[in-house]
């Protein structure tokens, strides 16, 4: 899969599809019935932009019209809304022990979900052809409806090749490239992208309260760890895609060896992989662990503290890197709460350089739901948002 170059020129068609893109999105965020003159107000299009593009909207059935709205000094008006149902996506997370496939709409709300649990031992392949067999199954029933699949996968994640560069506890996915496989299979479109960012794009889009500018890590600390970083709601990917992957960011060079080639790197001291592994508990599910801090267990407690205090050095480098407004701290090991939460921040206060954690918010992830699977259908969401004419198809 080559990237296009980008043209630099715009033409019509291209003006076009930029300025319904900026019309579905206003009407996204506002996330309720909205006006015409609104779009005209906070777009700085003209009106009968709006009324063209409007009307077209509505013509593909992705705008509907609900009624006389009373305005300001009397002036009525037709409100309208998104109507995001018939256009679907399916949002995939493939983690180290589960592949978990949901089919949202185009809004970001969920309609169905399903788990299966996977084992290194059955192989990559055969994972894969089980996740396949996943997706078929959710799809089938409402075929017209879906317009894309998103996939949210541990990393390094070679982007713009479709496949991963390395999943450690896992081998042979790297063999597989999922983005041409998957778009084979199902003459979808199929939009890949790292765990990390996919949560941390989720984040962006639905947490509350809404954040519009500024940098925002989001940290998926789980079975691998790795980061997420949105500038003014853009994922940061770097030349190959690559960006985020501070699990593999070494924090004692004479460490333990890591399956990338490298020592010390993070993810080996605060993932929940290794977390199992350090209690001796590799076959345990993590919520016996959660429930032994619960109840005060001093082993239990020592391994979770030990493993944020971690992860919260490896944070202090993000935060002295890119100056963040918000750090979100995501997945599995956020579940343990807020030991977890408090360890870290401490780390950051007494560590990173002053002036920029004084202004730092660290929080625990908010969405109610697994926001890396959020993230999968998001992404493919902000995809299609972004040529809006590829619903048609
Ligand atoms: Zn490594």
């Amino acid at each position: 899969m080559n990237t296009p170059k980008t043209k630099q020129g715009k033409n019509l068609e291209d003006v076009l599809e930029m300025n319904r893109s900026l019309l579905i999105r206003l009407m996204r965020k506002r996330q309720q019935v909205c006006t015409r003159a609104e779009l005209t107000q906070e777009s700085g299009l003209n009106q009968s932009t709006i009324t063209n593009i409007i009307n077209e909207l509505i013509s593909w059935g992705l705008v509907v019209e609900t009624g006389v709205i009373e305005g300001k000094k009397g002036r009525r008006s037709i409100g309208i809304r998104l109507n995001c149902e018939p256009f679907k996506v399916v949002g995939i997370r493939l983690a180290r022990k589960s592949i978990t496939v949901a089919l949202y709409d185009l809004g970001g709300k969920e309609y169905e979900s399903k788990q299966i649990s996977i084992r290194n031992l059955e192989g990559s392949e055969t994972a894969f052809s089980k996740m396949k067999g996943l997706i078929a199954e959710m799809i089938e029933p409402c075929k017209d409806t879906v317009k894309a699949i998103g996939i949210a996968t541990p990393g390094p994640l070679f982007r713009s090749e479709g496949r991963i560069a390395l999943m450690t506890e896992f081998p042979g996915w790297e063999k597989i490239n999922i983005h041409e496989q998957l778009n084979l299979e199902f003459g979808l479109p199929v939009y890949i992208e790292h765990d990390a960012k996919a949560g941390a794009l989720a984040h962006w889009w639905f947490s509350d309260p809404h954040q519009d500018h500024g940098v925002m890590v989001y940290v998926a600390a789980g079975q691998g760890v790795g980061a997420g970083i949105v500038m003014d709601g853009k994922v940061y990917r770097g030349a190959l895609g690559m960006a985020g992957e501070i699990g593999h960011m070494s924090i004692d060079y004479n460490g333990p060896q890591c399956e990338c080639g490298h020592k010390g790197c993070l993810e080996l001291y605060c993932s929940t992989t290794a977390l199992l592994k350090k209690l001796n508990k590799e076959h345990a599910e993590l919520p016996s662990v959660w429930k032994d801090l619960k109840s005060g267990d001093p082993v239990a407690t020592e391994a979770i503290t030990q493993a944020a205090w971690f992860l919260g050095f490896g944070l202090v480098n993000i935060v002295n890197t890119f100056n963040p407004d918000r750090i979100i701290i995501g997945d599995e090991l956020s579940d343990a709460g807020d030991l977890v939460l408090h360890t870290i921040k401490e780390v950051i206060d007494n560590h990173a350089l002053p002036v920029v954690s004084s202004r730092l918010i660290v929080e625990q992830a908010s969405l109610a739901k697994d926001d890396i699977l959020v993230g999968a259908a998001t992404i493919a969401i902000d995809s299609l948002l972004s040529q809006p004419s590829t619903l048609l198809r």
